[in-house]
């Protein structure tokens, strides 16, 4: 009889990062296993673009980096390389979701069911062999000769690599606990500090009680610190009982959680209505779109996701201090990187999959060529997310 041989390559976390990945090493014949927490996978991703999914934006991937900032920029270009947003559209496309632009490039499922992406990236699972469980909460992953020893709260697995694709910390309710960085923690990263990445401002005014319960399609919003301009940026803004919510604002707090900002003052244009409030707290972090902290991106080659820490560990996803503004760019992100780490997986073990070199991305476009044959539309997935 052989010998038990490990997983060559375990994936923790069934969210976007995780499914993609899982679904990206089918596709290279990478045999890979997904554990996932929850009884069903992609919970957040069912909320996402409330419950429509905004994929990605049909933007350059140039455009892209710098809309997001540093230290994004530079740590996502290689990843960006590889699945610019034009390849995030075609592999949903190609495997049975078709898409729809809005006139600011935001990309969507047609039929605006977040649903149907997750049941594409089951599809994609399962026609690869990909193999997924759930219900397998992860709880200690540790280094051993050989590769990791992967315990779940029943079993265990002996994997060559793991890629770490847990998620942040906001809306735990979804899976999202903050597990991988404390696996990354035990494995000798360091940890940077939590903050709410895309989230509403708190605040008690005159005029946003006035306006309680609208929502302003064109918002200019701003940042000043010291009385200077830092940040300005447009969009939908929502005056809710306890402040001010909506992308416009989001974006905003995202500014002033990336620099830290602990004086400063916001300021909203509605027509001909000027705003203006000075150091408003921001909800809490367990209500944000994204988290900001994690595990740094010095402590990861922006090249392959692979630990620096930790040889054979890789990231994907929210688990990094990796984060983008409201408009798809979080999805993105995380479909990137998980791709990326794929393909450096493959490659350590010498495979040529349709993951492809991150060195040489247009030789080798990543527009996903599936091995096997394509299933059907979807059927519905059956699931619908409800807030508790
Ligand atoms: C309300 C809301 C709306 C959003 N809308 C958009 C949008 O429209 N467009 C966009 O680009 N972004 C959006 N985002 C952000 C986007 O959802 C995230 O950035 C993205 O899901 C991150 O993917 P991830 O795989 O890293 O993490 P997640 O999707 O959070 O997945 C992590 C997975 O890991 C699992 N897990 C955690 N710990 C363990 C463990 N110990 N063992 C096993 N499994 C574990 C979790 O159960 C979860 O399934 C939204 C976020 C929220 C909260």
């Amino acid at each position: 009889m052989n010998a038990l041989l490990p997983v060559p390559l375990l994936i923790v976390g069934g969210g976007a990062a995780g499914l993609f990945a899982g679904c990206r090493a089918g596709e290279c014949g990478l045999g890979a296993l997904i554990l996932e927490r929850k009884h069903k996978p992609g919970r957040k991703l069912l909320m996402c673009g409330n419950g429509r999914c905004n994929l990605t934006k049909d933007i350059p991937p140039a455009q892209m980096l710098r809309d997001m900032g540093e230290p994004m920029t530079a740590f996502l270009a290689p990843a960006l390389d590889l699945l610019p947003p034009s390849a995030v559209q075609n592999w949903f496309e190609q495997h049975n979701v078709p898409l729809k632009k809005m006139d600011d490039r935001r990309v969507f499922p047609r039929s605006e069911q977040a649903s149907d992406v997750v049941h594409a990236l089951m599809d994609a699972l399962r026609d690869t062999g990909t193999a997924l469980c759930l219900n397998a909460p992860v709880e200690r992953v540790e280094r051993v000769e050989g590769g990791f020893h992967v315990a779940a709260a029943h079993f265990s697995v002996m994997a060559q690599r793991v890629l770490i694709a847990t998620g942040g910390v906001s809306y735990p309710k979804t899976g999202s606990v903050g597990d991988g960085q404390k696996f990354a923690k035990a494995l000798g990263h360091s940890l940077k500090p939590y903050r709410p990445g895309l989230i509403g401002f708190m605040l008690s005014h005159p005029w946003v009680d006035a306006h309680g319960g609208s929502t302003f399609e064109q918002t200019t919003f701003r940042v000043f610190r010291n009385g200077q301009k830092i940040y300005e940026g447009q969009g939908q803004m929502d005056c809710e009982t306890w402040g001010v919510g909506g992308a416009a604002a989001y974006n905003a707090s995202r500014c002033v959680a990336r620099l830290n900002l602990n004086d400063f003052e916001i300021e909203w244009t509605v027509g001909r209505d000027t705003v203006r409030v000075a150091n408003p707290e921001t909800r809490p972090l367990k209500e944000a779109i994204v988290t900001i902290g994690g595990v740094p991106l010095s402590e990861i080659d922006p090249a392959t996701m692979e630990s620096r820490k930790c040889p054979g560990l890789y990231f994907a996803g929210e688990v990094m201090d990796v984060d983008g503004p409201t408009g798809g760019y979080n999805l993105t992100a995380a479909f990137a990187t998980a791709a990326l780490a794929v393909a450096s997986v493959a490659r350590s073990q010498g495979r040529d999959g349709v993951a492809g070199e991150p060195a040489r991305p247009a030789a080798r476009d990543l527009r996903a060529r599936p091995t096997v044959q394509k299933s059907g539309p979807h059927k519905p997935y059956g699931y619908k997310f409800q807030r508790k």
